[in-house]
């Protein structure tokens, strides 16, 4: 299982530069870093970060609209200063507030496509086409400035809820939430059998896709 910890000040201090330059709706919002040990593994592919939004029951632990965790061997290690900046902007890319409900959200991503079919048949369909734009308009450029409280902070999850944070994740709950969702009804055996996991994971998970909120953005 991955270890949490707090993340450094550094991250703190780009995703707050950040904010101001091209995300200033997020001044409202509070937003929790964390760092996690390593990347997360996943289908072949590295997940560097990943955004996640707070559940109003998760708020009584975190108090946060969205959590967002980094892993601290890359950052810390591996990658350059412009990539820290690209990782941490393409994480709050993910963080908006939907105008509709006037609740923050995850905003999947704008583009879901193989490099081969563009390289073969460029942006051949309008969600490529118009994808972005939609999007922009539907969301976020219309929200007026004007109503940005500033009530919001980028913060450390700090040491004493690191452990909360650290009991809500398991690197299974996407899968298992998909397991579920194909199943209809899921119990804690059927986890089990799916995933080779002990009574006492499986019944952790179970909590975890009933109380935590679905579509992480990575
Ligand atoms: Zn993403």
């Amino acid at each position: 299982m991955s270890e949490w910890e707090e993340a450094s000040p550094s991250v703190i201090h780009i995703a707050e530069q950040l904010i101001e330059k091209y995300h200033p709706w997020l001044r409202d919002a509070r937003i929790g870093f964390v760092f996690r040990d390593e990347a997360q593994q996943s289908l072949g592919r590295l997940i560097l970060a990943q955004a996640q939004k707070v559940t109003a029951k998760l708020q009584v632990y975190l108090e946060f609209d969205f959590l967002i965790w980094v892993s601290k061997e890359d950052w810390e290690g591996k990658l350059t200063d412009a990539q820290r900046e690209a990782l941490i902007d393409h994480e709050l890319c993910h963080c908006v507030k939907r105008l509709d409900t006037d609740t923050w959200a995850i905003r999947p991503h704008d583009v879901q496509e193989f490099w081969q079919i563009i390289e073969r048949h460029g942006l051949w369909s309008s969600d490529l086409h118009n994808g972005r734009e939609a999007m922009e308009r539907a969301i976020q450029a219309e929200l007026p400035l004007g109503q940005v409280k500033r009530a919001g902070k980028v913060a450390s999850v700090s040491l004493k809820n690191i452990g909360d944070w650290g009991s809500l994740h398991d690197d299974l709950l996407e899968e298992a939430r998909r397991f579920a969702e194909e199943e209809g009804e899921i119990t804690v055996t059927k986890l089990q059998r799916k995933f080779k996991i002990a009574y006492s994971r499986a019944s952790s998970l179970l909590n975890l896709i009933q109380t935590v909120a679905s579509e992480p953005g990575e």
